[in-house]
């Protein structure tokens, strides 16, 4: 499910043809060197390859045409080896729809003060290329990256490996394709949203499907087929019985299993990666789909609940943007429900009424099956876990009527304090920063959402990115945010975003 394509970067070295064949064939060289050591770092997460020098302004639009057509090019780097005179990018930047990095970098790490002389500064003069080359994406408000350091740099490297997520992102937005299984909950307002704006900012495809035609793909799931699944589940996790009879509560395992199997095909058949449902509206469902749905968003896809469709997207997108990537801690839908208040002990117990994505689960993944209280299937079969500790961002994306703003916030996982035996959800505990207090305020008064696109593994830095390549306003909650700054901020929005 979260096979995405072999990207690849173009590293592109900027120079021109005043210093002669030789220095030409020095930039080459050195970029090859440094592809080579970035191709050798983990903080670099796709290959780059090394491009003909830029040199004229034909071949810059040759390149970022090329560029353009090419479905694994994700991304161009530039580096202004030499000086390049930035007016004859201005052609191939028009033409330009691949995300840029301008990597401003030097190969050389120190000044050689000994042997320095005129040539060498012909030959190496980032500090002045880079300046000319930046000039001309400010003039043209052309929205570019710029990583700066040397390419040898730890930190240099994990930006540049952080923006090609990111350029990632931005590429396979245009493939997120959401299902929809009936509409928004009736006079929800922040779930719902423009559509059609949707296609065109990030290229979502959003459908919506009557949950009657999903049924016969679960009802012709084979008993045979739901209960190899369901034995699985019972190899895969521990079960809480709550004192049901075990046949009995098999039978709603074996509901479940047949769901994602046949959820499963629907969407595959129909190719959707992402989806949404109501509890409300479940058809000839016997169950809210909740362990099925879990382990669908374990295997990939992104889901929103209550007929949200932009979380089912930003949550595919998060699982687009770190497929691969070592020691992942997980990316996830959550829902903030209840806060402690205590002071010293402040958070947000984070959870749904099921369907928790058990790829952030921290340890012991149980099954249970007890009533919703909300609805009127039969008790659906989910599972329950404690989320991971650690850093995180919790996003959610808004439709202002006018324009999308994406609200991201930077939290700190905790553990619970205590176990809570009686709530049979799949949860994780959170403190926003600066604090809950300062946190919460600016994330409602920013028109944030109760359900969010959840990751461990994402920084604020890169949503910001990703937002402002979508061309929609990001507003960041950190451990710098102060409310009067922050509310002025989105008054100049207002402004800046019409
Ligand atoms: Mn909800």
């Amino acid at each position: 499910m979260l096979d995405i394509k072999q990207y690849k970067f173009w590293l592109c070295p900027c120079t021109q043809d005043l210093y002669g064949d030789e220095v030409l064939e020095h930039v080459h060289q050195h970029a090859l060197e440094v592809a080579e050591a970035l191709n050798a770092s983990d903080s670099i997460p796709f290959e780059v390859v090394v491009k003909p020098n830029l040199l004229t302004s034909d071949v810059i639009q040759e390149t970022f045409n090329a560029a353009n057509m090419d479905p694994e090019c994700a991304g161009i780097i530039t580096w202004a080896h030499t000086f390049s005179p930035s007016k004859s990018y201005i052609l191939g930047l028009q033409d330009l729809r691949k995300p840029l990095c301008q990597f401003a970098t030097q190969y050389n790490e120190e000044i050689p003060y000994d042997t320095i002389d005129m040539d060498f500064m012909n030959e190496n003069q980032a500090a002045h290329g880079e300046r000319e080359l930046g000039h001309i994406f400010a003039r043209m408000r052309w929205n570019h990256k710029v990583v700066f350091g040397f390419w040898k740099d730890a930190e240099a490297q994990k930006e540049l490996g952080d923006w090609m997520r990111v350029a990632v992102g931005v590429n396979e937005s245009r493939n997120i394709r959401v299902c929809r299984f009936a509409d928004t909950m009736r006079n929800v307002a922040v779930t719902d949203g423009d559509k059609v704006e949707a296609h065109v900012k990030f290229g979502w495809t959003v459908d919506a499907w009557p949950v009657n035609d999903l049924v016969p793909y679960v009802d012709a799931v084979t008993d045979a087929e739901a209960k190899a699944l369901a034995d699985e589940y019972y190899d895969t996790y521990e079960l809480v019985l709550d004192g049901r009879d075990p046949e009995e509560f098999r039978r709603h395992v074996e509901v479940q299993a047949a769901q994602e199997i046949g959820i499963e095909r629907f969407l595959e058949e129909h190719n959707y990666n992402a989806f949404s449902d109501h509890f409300g509206d479940l058809g000839g469902l016997k169950q809210l789909p909740s362990l099925a749905i879990q382990r669908l968003m374990q295997k990939g896809y992104g889901f929103g609940p209550e007929g949200d469709w932009k979380t089912p997207a930003m949550v595919r997108l998060m699982k687009v943007m770190t497929a691969g990537m070592k020691d992942a801690k997980g990316s996830a839908l959550m829902e903030d429900y209840t806060y402690n208040l205590v002071k010293g002990k402040e958070g947000i117990l984070e959870s749904h009424m099921s369907e928790v994505d058990p790829s952030v689960a921290d340890g012991r993944i149980a099954i249970r099956a007890t009533p919703l209280s909300m609805g009127d299937r039969e008790d659906p079969a989910r599972l329950i876990f404690t989320g991971k500790t650690g850093p995180a961002i919790a996003t959610s994306l808004v439709d202002l009527g006018n324009r999308f703003r994406l609200i991201i916030q930077d939290v700190d996982c905790k553990p619970v304090e205590k176990p809570m035996p009686m709530l049979p959800t799949g949860t994780v505990f959170w403190e926003p920063r600066p604090n809950l207090k300062v946190g919460t305020a600016a994330w409602i008064y920013a028109g944030g959402a109760h359900h969010t696109a959840f990751s461990y593994d994402l920084t604020a830095d890169q949503m910001v990115d990703w937002a402002e390549a979508m061309g929609i306003e990001p507003v960041v909650i950190d451990a710098n945010t102060n409310l009067r700054d922050f509310q002025r901020d989105l008054k100049l929005g207002e402004v800046y975003y019409r």
